[in-house]
């Protein structure tokens, strides 16, 4: 279970299980807009936290606090423990050098909504870029490792196709390919099937099936309620820049506590 921060983290056999991700009281705005206005929640390792909200709640900017792409006003965010941006000492919170982000951010994969791919880059060489640029692997062991994941997300015979030659659903299929191949510890995806035709969500949404079964540790922002319903461990609702209501997906899909978690389901369901 996850959601509240006090919330004891138990896989099926009653063992308490590691937190891989807890936000306290976080706080964001850009100039006066007060966007995220205190989220608290925590992801144990090995679980799928779904977010879902209206658009505009702060989903994404909650991502991107999570993975460094924006800077917290106060409030911690730990992702395996570590401080993300900080270090402490003592009472005092110190900023990480950029060095020290850049090593946080590489434990992070995070998938948007757009692919993003190098369109000048096949999709091996699109997998293959980050762990030879910052990992610093040799071609022959990046290559190996870029070709496994790519058979993984089932695009074995694209390897060699450019971007511009792929569907959607196969685009962002080399995305997660691209994200994992940096080995991260956590999954971020920004409404990873949004931008797609209805024909290839599937693809998409099975192959993070995969992955959750695997045991990775994923928030994935989405309006698929079904994935949801299916793979999510906890379900979040997010409204106005906080946490209306989280919970197991099915008790808060079937019985809603909350007004504004009510009247979004409606509309969506
Ligand atoms: P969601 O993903 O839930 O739709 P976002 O996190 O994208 O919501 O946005 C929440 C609010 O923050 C919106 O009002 C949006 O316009 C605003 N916002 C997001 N990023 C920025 C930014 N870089 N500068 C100013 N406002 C932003
Ligand atoms: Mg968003």
């Amino acid at each position: 279970m996850t959601g509240a921060v006090d919330s004891d983290i138990r896989d099926d056999t009653g063992t308490a299980r590691p937190e891989m991700v807890r936000a306290e009281n976080v706080h964001k705005s850009f100039g006066h807009l007060d966007v995220l206005k205190g989220i608290d929640l925590v992801v144990g390792t090995g679980e799928v936290s779904v977010v879902i909200g209206p658009s505009g709640s702060g989903k994404s900017t909650f991502l991107r606090c999570v993975n460094h792409l924006e800077k917290i006003n106060s409030g911690r965010i730990f992702v395996d423990g570590d401080l993300i941006g900080y270090r402490q000492h003592g009472d005092k919170l110190h900023e990480l050098r950029e060095k020290e982000v850049a090593a946080q951010r590489r434990s992070i994969g995070m998938v948007f909504q757009r692919f993003n791919l190098f369109p000048h880059m096949t999709a091996l060489a699109n997998v293959m870029e980050a762990p030879c640029r910052v990992k610093r692997q040799s071609k022959a062991q990046a290559r190996e490792r870029a070709v496994a994941l790519l058979e993984r997300v089932g695009l074995s015979d694209k390897v060699s196709n450019y971007p511009g030659q792929l569907s959607g659903g196969q685009q962002q299929r080399v995305a997660i390919a691209r994200a994992l191949a940096m080995e991260p510890k956590l999954m971020l995806f920004d409404e990873p099937t949004s931008a797609l035709d209805p024909e290839l969500v599937g693809e998409v949404l099975d192959v993070m099936k995969d992955l959750a079964r695997d045991g990775m540790t994923m928030i994935v922002v989405t309006h698929e309620i079904g994935f949801a319903r299916e793979v999510g461990d906890s379900l979040i609702f997010m409204d106005g820049g906080v946490v209306v209501e989280s919970g197991a997906p099915r008790e808060v899909l079937a019985d809603p506590k909350h007004d504004r978690t009510k009247a979004f389901l409606a509309k969506v369901l």
